[in-house]
């Protein structure tokens, strides 16, 4: 059966779909974004000026036109539409311009006329930071046209120019002063160890120790969410990790899984790499295992793997990991402590850019005792919908994102199942404020959570 955004919308439960499909053709979406521009006093956090103008941008852009994937790009499209109501921002706000095709005609225009003057920087800012990186386009074009790619070339030229989101900012200056999104110091972190430690011994009974700082064999790189907000996935982790009797540590100055220079620029995303890289080297391990972040992975998998290898350091997340020793035998769980209907959501850099499919499938149906699928899955998941650097909590956007993320919490809601979920830490953020919005009865978890509560420790 065909989808119809139209029925999806009004389906919500919240029975707020009707005003917000009369609402849509209201809202200013080509400039709702430029009111969270960062403030010059935060670019210098980041090492930024804001310089240039629309000259700059257009100079900048046509030198892009010099790569092979942004030629090919913009060379191939048919104009056919297919990826329209693909795109989760498009269903949410039913504008062309935040659909595939239409945010590409925005620089198409440039690229086809080198010598256009007349451009609109605010317009491409905030149809550029509306897309989410998601890749889900590229899967249905016929000609595989990847936006995200035409995206992170477009943030990367802004970025250099200082035209970029305050929230980014702000993450971005924090993981350079302390090593982490939320810029938690060592003092913050060794506490949080202490509290999850003394709960792990209250729920086991058993003394599992989260080593920090450590000479290891395995440097364990959790979200910092995982510590503060998802304990759960954090106290997944050290299940197995102590299950399986590791030398393993995890480190006070890379304490991040999440990679948000993905979302801003090429330098940001190799330097927060390269954190990883280094620390791994100090504390001397063998492998570094991921913790779940899905473009975190994507970064770690297409980026920071090359660096760690170069110095002889293997690179795993930490379900292929888990998955290894549920193979081998060496975990012990109980599938009656997951008594429900789980169904599994791919986070989208996981499916569409980390190659993580299969290996969080097979260990669900190892730990649950019953799983579903949604209808679109895998590859052609859709997007949470605060991805790309667009989880900012503000009052205007909050609505918007409960909209984008509508469709993946649809779907999952569709399959009959209590649980979804989802092992990324952008998702456990989102998905719970979607639900909630739309009042499905869904409730929503990370993996490692769910191999905690079977493992028998
Ligand atoms: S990458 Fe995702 S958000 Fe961006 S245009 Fe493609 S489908 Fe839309
Ligand atoms: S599906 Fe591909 S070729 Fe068709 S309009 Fe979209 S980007 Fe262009």
């Amino acid at each position: 059966m065909k989808y119809s955004i139209r029925d999806i919308i009004l389906e919500s439960p919240s029975g707020k779909g009707e005003e917000w499909l009369k609402r849509q053709k209201s809202l200013e979406w080509s400039y709702e974004i430029n009111e969270r521009l960062a403030k010059d006093e935060q670019l210098e956090k980041i090492f930024l000026k804001r310089e240039g103008k629309e000259k700059d941008f257009l100079d900048a852009f046509l030198k892009l036109g010099n790569t092979k994937a942004l030629r090919n790009f913009m060379e191939t499209c048919m104009h056919c539409g297919i990826c329209i109501d693909k795109c989760h921002m498009f269903i949410s706000t039913g504008d062309i311009n935040n659909s595939p095709v239409g945010r590409a005609e925005l620089v198409r225009r440039i690229y086809k006329d080198p010598r256009v003057k007349n451009v609109d920087l605010s317009k491409i800012y905030s149809y550029y930071y509306q897309c989410t990186e998601c890749r889900r386009c590229a899967v249905f074009c016929p000609n595989g046209i990847d936006q995200s790619e035409i995206t992170r070339n477009v943030r990367n030229v802004l970025t250099s120019m200082g035209i970029i989101p305050e929230y980014v900012v702000t993450t971005l200056a924090q993981v350079y002063r302390v090593g982490n999104n939320l810029g938690l110091n060592e003092k913050a972190i060794a506490s949080v160890v202490n509290f999850l430690e003394d709960d792990l011994k209250e729920e086991t009974g058993k003394e599992l120790r989260i080593p920090l700082n450590s000479k290891a064999d395995f440097l364990l790189i959790p979200s910092s969410t995982d510590l503060f907000v998802n304990t759960d996935t954090m106290k997944g982790y050290t299940k197995v990790l102590n299950a399986l009797n590791k030398k393993w540590t995890i480190s006070s100055r890379a304490t991040e899984a999440a990679n948000f220079g993905l979302f801003a620029s090429e330098k940001y995303l190799r330097d927060f790499g390269n954190f990883v890289v280094d620390e791994a080297i100090s504390l001397g391990v063998k492998t570094v295992v991921w913790g779940e972040c899905g473009h975190g992975w994507r970064s770690a998998s297409n980026y920071v793997r090359y660096e760690l290898a170069k110095n002889g350091i293997e690179l795993m997340h930490i379900h292929q990991f888990t998955l290894k020793a549920l193979e081998r035998g060496q975990l012990k769980v109980d599938k009656n402590k997951n008594d429900d209907l789980f169904n599994y959501h791919d986070p989208c850099n996981y499916a569409r850019g980390g190659n993580l499919v299969n290996e969080p499938r097979e260990i669900l149906k190892m730990v649950v005792r019953e799983t579903v699928e949604a209808k679109y899955t895998k590859e052609e998941t859709f997007c949470c919908g605060a991805g790309g650097g667009l989880l900012a909590d503000e009052k205007n956007w909050n609505e918007f994102r409960a909209w984008a993320g509508w469709p993946a919490v649809y779907y999952s809601w569709k399959t009959g199942a209590s649980y979804m979920i989802s092992p990324c830490a952008i998702d456990k953020a989102q998905f719970p404020y979607v639900i909630d919005y739309h009042k499905v009865p869904l409730k929503m978890k990370g993996l490692m959570d769910l191999v905690g509560y079977a493992l028998e420790i």
